[in-house]
Parts: structure tokens; sequence; C-alpha cells
């Protein structure tokens, strides 16, 4: 035997189903769209990073040998026979002019601002200017004193910003020796504005990129933002310098810090910074820096990391967009072959349960076919029964009548033997008229065996089942004659109340039979009884009905036998004279006319009542 497969427990509620599968798409969504913005924004950094690198190393090569090609120019000068000659006789006039001549012509062919010649105090001999020019231009003190503090640190080259227009200039200067001893210093100063101006334009062209060239002390000396020049960087936390000890180098009132943070480390050694300015804003850069080692300044790129961001913010909506996509086509994918799943599942169930329904149809319409025709054949069986119970009854009653007619026939057939006998006697006596009167009885007594064989035969006829008007007076005559001889015998009185003639559709043998039989049950009632009164009445009943009443004086009969009246073979009485069927088929005829035969307790007797069809055009009286 097989058990019902045992039922699947679906592990989650139905109602949380969708809702897990949207949080799980939103899910995947969501770390899509991270993982693409971290992506991007990677991708983004890692080539601002190349970017940033390239113009670095073009930036510092720049710087390099725009500077480098200078480099040689105060050894130049220092060769030259006329600078020999002014250190040689510093104070004379004619030297100086000559030197003055000579700068200028080196001034000139390099393309520089300015060059000079100094005593070894920093006091200025000859310049390609004249006398004004280079003491205008960095100050009178300074700029010497500071050069020979760079010059005894061992450093002929210097920064300074111009004093008056804060421009980038910067100084190559060599000390001159005559046997191991200073006579003095050569140099040259060069403008950096011009490569400045460059950078600014480019900065200005492409907004994103910002310049910074700063110094060994940690100053902006070149800058694509101009009001970041001068400004003193700390990166990494460490403070500037303090600038104070070469203060002369930079304008004064533009030293200030530039307030740089180092929020965090970006790709490849880059470094994600905010610059605040004074007034409260803030941007923000990614800054990378490239040394310049032969000049001991950082070349510093300040990148726009804002279209990186912007990028990375389109990839990851569309990251989120195509997970959201391919989430959304999962999941009607998914839900798809469920639903097909579930469709072609309750078509199986529908094709199972319609192939069951139909093999049950069909085992019920057999059964029922079946059951129709052993009803059929029961009906049949019924119905011989019934034609046999009625044929049985009939002879029950022909026999009963036959008593009763052979009682009846005896008495004429004794007359007729006594009158024949008598007539013989008469006729020899040749008494003609009494013959005759004779004669004549004998026809009366065998008119009336005539009569009483008359309504035998017609009792006897077959019914057609045609249900015509037929008299319900004539009827009860009828039963009447057919029992005169018991009614007299036994001395009962008829009473018959019919109101008018009434037509009742029914056949008359079979309404006689049944009257007959209710009457001579009434009688055999009434036999000991004092008073025997047969009452026939007819009442109205429902619709186009009447009722029949026969009512007798009899015994009656205790109740339980009164439930057992219509039973077949039911009888009180001994025998040989009662079968127990005339009720039976008294009541199955009234059924055939479409009434119904009842007994009930009557005045004294029983009283037994039928109803019956009023023809057409017939009324309750
Ligand atoms: P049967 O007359 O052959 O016995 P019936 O079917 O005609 O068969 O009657 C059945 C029984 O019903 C009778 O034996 C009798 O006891 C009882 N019966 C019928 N009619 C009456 C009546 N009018 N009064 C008392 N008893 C009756």
């Amino acid at each position: 035997m097989h058990g019902p497969p045992p039922l699947k427990r679906p592990l989650l509620p139905r109602w949380l189903r969708p809702v897990l599968a949207w949080l799980g798409l939103s899910m995947v969504v969501a770390v899509s769209m991270v993982v693409a913005y971290a992506w991007s924004e990677r991708k983004g950094f890692e080539q601002l990073d190349d970017v940033a690198h390239r113009q670095l190393d073009l930036y510092a090569s720049t710087l390099e040998s725009e500077l480098g090609k200078h480099a040689y120019l105060p050894s130049l000068i220092e060769m030259d026979p006329d600078i020999e000659a002014l250190f040689k006789s510093p104070d004379s006039q004619m030297a100086r002019a000559s030197a003055g001549r000579k700068l200028a012509n080196f001034k000139v062919r390099a393309s520089a601002i300015t060059t000079f010649a100094l005593d070894p105090a920093g006091t200025l001999l000859a310049s390609s200017e004249g006398y004004r020019s280079l003491a205008g231009e960095a100050g009178p003190v300074a700029l010497p004193s500071l050069l020979s503090r760079k010059l005894q640190a061992q450093r002929s080259q210097v920064f300074v910003a111009n004093a008056d227009s804060g421009a980038s200039e910067y100084y190559f200067a060599q000390p001159v020796r005559r046997d191991a001893l200073v006579v003095g210093i050569v140099g040259v100063k060069l403008s950096l504005d011009p490569l400045e101006a460059t950078w600014m334009d480019l900065g200005i062209r492409s907004e994103s990129e910002k310049l910074l060239v700063i110094d060994e002390e940690g100053v902006i000396i070149m800058s694509s933002v101009r009001q970041w020049k001068y400004k003193s960087v700390g990166i990494d936390g460490e403070e500037p310098v303090a600038l104070l000890r070469y203060a002369e180098q930079y304008p004064r009132q533009a030293i200030r810090p530039l307030n740089m943070v180092v929020e965090k480390p970006g790709v490849r050694g880059a470094r994600q910074v905010r610059i605040w300015e004074p007034d409260g804003q803030f941007s923000v850069h990614m800054a990378q820096e490239r040394d310049i080692p032969l000049l001991g300044w950082r070349v510093m790129i300040l990148s726009d990391p804002h279209s990186v961001w912007r990028n990375a913010r389109y990839a990851a909506w569309g990251g989120g967009a195509f997970a959201a996509f391919l989430g959304v086509l999962a999941l009607y994918l998914w839900q798809r072959r469920r639903a097909l799943r579930q469709i072609s599942g309750a078509r199986n169930a529908l094709q199972e349960a319609n192939a069951q329904l139909e093999g049950r149809v069909a085992q019920r319409t057999g059964e029922l076919r079946q059951a129709n025709a052993e009803l059929v054949n029961e009906m049949q069986e019924r119905q011989l029964a019934q034609d046999e119970l009625v044929q049985a009854g009939k002879l029950a009653a022909l026999g009963q009548m036959s008593a009763g007619i052979s009682h009846e026939i005896n008495q004429p057939l004794t007359a007729l033997r006594a009158l024949a006998k008598n007539t013989a006697m008469l006729l020899a006596a040749g008494r003609m008229s009494d013959v005759d009167e004779n004669l004549k009885a004998i026809s009366e007594v065998a008119e009336r065996m005539g009569s009483i064989t008359a309504q035998l035969k017609s009792f006897a006829r077959k019914s057609h089942g045609v249900h015509q008007p037929v008299s319900l007076v004539a009827a009860v005559q009828y039963m009447q004659r057919l029992l005169e001889h018991r009614f007299r015998a036994e001395q009962v009185r008829v009473d018959v109340n019919i109101a008018g003639q009434p037509l009742v559709c029914c056949d008359l043998n079979r309404l006689e039979q049944v009257l007959v039989n209710l009457a001579t049950n009434a009688l055999d009632a009434m036999q000991d009884q004092p008073v025997k009164v047969l009452t026939i009445s007819t009442l109205p009943a429902d619709g186009q009905r009447m009722r029949v009443r026969v009512e007798d004086t009899g015994a009656g009969l205790p109740d339980d036998m009164l439930a057992r009246l219509f039973e077949p073979f039911f009888t009180t009485k001994a025998s040989g004279e009662g079968l127990g069927l005339g009720l039976v088929i008294s009541s199955h005829i009234v059924r055939e006319f479409g009434g119904t035969l009842r007994a009930h307790k009557g005045l004294q007797g029983l009283a037994f009542e039928f109803d019956l069809e009023l023809a057409q055009g017939e009324k309750h009286v």
C-alpha cells in the first residue's frame, strides 16, 4: 500500500517570499553600486595618477632645463678678461664700465634678466644694468648678504622673490677666487615668470589641474594659482620651516601657511588633500608630487578628483541599473518558471480530475443503467404480480359470487322444477289456463336468472383503462341489484344519499367492483348486528373531485387490525370464506382512478371513503 506522499511544508510563509526576493534584489543592486563605484573610482584615480605623473615629469624637466641652461653662465663670466680685470682693480671706473658692458653682453646672449659682479662683501661692482638696477631689485643689503650666506653654505643657486613685483627670480652665483682667496662674486639673475605665466595659462585652460613648485624651505615659489604663491606648505602635518630666517627671500607680507590637510592616502602614493581658504571655503584635490633633486625643490600637482567621483557615481548608477535589470530579469524568469510549473501542475491535476470524473461518471452511469434496468424489471414483475393479484381477487370474488349465484339460482331452479312438475300435472288434467299461468311464471323465473347471469357477465368484463364519464348512481344501483338477494335475506337497509346524478371519470365495471366489495364486506360485518344499515353517500372533495362514503353499522375493527386492513391476505374470515384480497384490489382500482381508498371508524361500524374525479362540467352539489 502506498500512503499519500508526505506534505512538503514550505520553508517560508508565502507572503515572505516576494519580500525576500525584493530585499535580495535591493541588496544585489546596492552591492553592485558600491563595487562599481569603488572600481570606477580606483580606475579613475589610477588614470589621474598616470596623467599627473606624466605632467610632473614634464614640468620638472622643463624647470630643470630652463634653469640648467644658465648654470654655466657664472663660470663663463668669471673667465672673461674684463671681469678678471675688474676683480684685479675693483675701484677702477674704467674696469667697472667695461665689465658692465661685458655683463650686458652676457645678459643679451643668455637672455637673462641681469648679470652682475660683486665684491666679497656683496657690494655691487658692475652689472648689466649699471649700478642701480641690482640694488633696486633685491634691496641694497638683503640680496648680496643672502647671496653671500648661500655661497658660504656652498649653495650657488638661490631663489629670491622680487621685493617690488613679487616676481620669481633665480640667481646663479659663484665666488671668484684668486689664490684661494675670494675676490668677488659673479652671478646671473633669471626670471621664472615666463615659465610660471605659461603654467598659469595652462592652469586656467585646464581648470582641473593646479601646479605648485615648492622650494627647500617649504614655500610655494611658483604656482598656477596666484593667491597661493609664497605660502608655506606643511604637508604630512609637518610644520612649515621657520621662514623668518630667510624672510628676505620672499615678500614678507605674503608668507602664511597654505592650509592643506591630508585627508587620506590615494592610489600609488597620491594623497587626497583639502585646502582651506581663509574665507572658510575649501577645495578637495588629489596631490602628487615629485622632487627635483638638482634644485632641491618639489613639483606638486593638485588634480581635481570630482570628475573621477562623478564618473564613479555614473558607474555606480550604471552598475546598479545593470544589476537591477539582471535581477528583475532573473526574478521575472523565476516567477515565470514558477507560474508555468503551477499552470502545468494545475493542468495535470485538472486532467487527472477530469479523467477521474469521467471514470466515475461512466461507473455511475453504468450503475444507474443497471439500477434502472432492475427497476424496470421489478416494475414489470410488480405489474405482473399486481395483475395476478387482480385476477386472484377476481377469482375470489367469483368464488364468493358463484356461491351467491348458486344460492340465487338454486331458488329459481327449484321453482322451475316445481313449476315444470306442476305444469305437467296441470297439462294432464287439461287445466290449460293454469298451465298458461305456470308458463308465464316459468318465463319470469328464467328472465330473472338471465338478469343474474347478465350481471355476472358485466362484472367479469375487463377494464380498458379508459376513463369516461360514468354515472355513480348507475354503479350504486348495479351493486344493489347484484347483492339484492343478500340485502333482502339479511334484512339490511340500504340508504343511498347521492345528490343529483353526478358523472365521474372512471371505469364503470371497476367502480361497480369496488362498490360490490365494500358492500359485501359491510354485509359480512353486519351479519350478527341488530341494526343493519348500509349508507352510501357523497361528499364534496378538493378541486374537481368528490368523495364517496360507504358506511355500515357492523361490529367494526379494533385499531391494530384497522391499520392492517389494506394488507394483502389480511382477513378475519374463516378459511374458504375470505381471501383478504378484496380491499387490496379495491384500493388499487381507486388509485387507478387517481384517488385513494381510506377506512376509518364510523358512527357505529366502519366507514370507507374514496375520491373520484368529476367529469368535465360537473359541479359539487
Ligand atoms: P375478505 O373480505 O376476503 O376477508 P377483504 O380485503 O375484503 O377480504 O377484507 C379484509 C378484512 O377486513 C375482512 O376479513 C374483515 O375482517 C375486514 N373488513 C372489511 N370490511 C369490513 C367492515 N365493513 N367491517 C368490519 N370489518 C371489515
